[in-house]
């Protein structure tokens, strides 16, 4: 058979019963604001983290209430907490809290269950 370079694309499905959002439900016990967030990006758009790595505080959100935290805890730790992307989020969402939460959680998860 002629190959024309096509393949097939491996299906991507988010399987939210299998997932793991327990980290996803300890920032929402301890940060309801994070509920307001839509996406937008405004706080990937500032962040001075992302400037130099590829660090994307809009994924993470994304990645956090799917839960798929191996991308995540990737992440996490190349935010310098400097607050920057709080300031600009339109909807109010405490996002310097929703990243220290976010490193506590897998602390504790690595230590015992949050
Ligand atoms: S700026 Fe606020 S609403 Fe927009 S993606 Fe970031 S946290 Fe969510
Ligand atoms: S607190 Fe972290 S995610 Fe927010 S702007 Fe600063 S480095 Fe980026």
């Amino acid at each position: 058979m002629k190959n024309f370079g096509f393949s097939s694309i491996k299906p991507r499905v988010i399987d939210y019963d299998k997932n793991n959002r327990t980290v996803l439900d300890y920032i929402m016990e301890h940060e309801p604001s994070f509920a307001l967030c839509i996406g937008c990006g405004g706080c990937a758009a500032t962040c001075s983290a992302a400037r130099f790595t590829d660090m994307s505080l809009r994924k993470i959100n994304i990645l956090l209430k799917r839960g798929e935290n191996d991308e995540v805890r990737r992440l996490i730790n190349k935010c310098m907490l400097c607050g920057k992307c709080t300031l600009v989020c339109p909807r109010g969402v405490n996002t310097r809290n929703v990243i220290f939460l976010t490193q506590q959680a897998f602390k504790k998860l690595d230590n015992y269950a949050v």
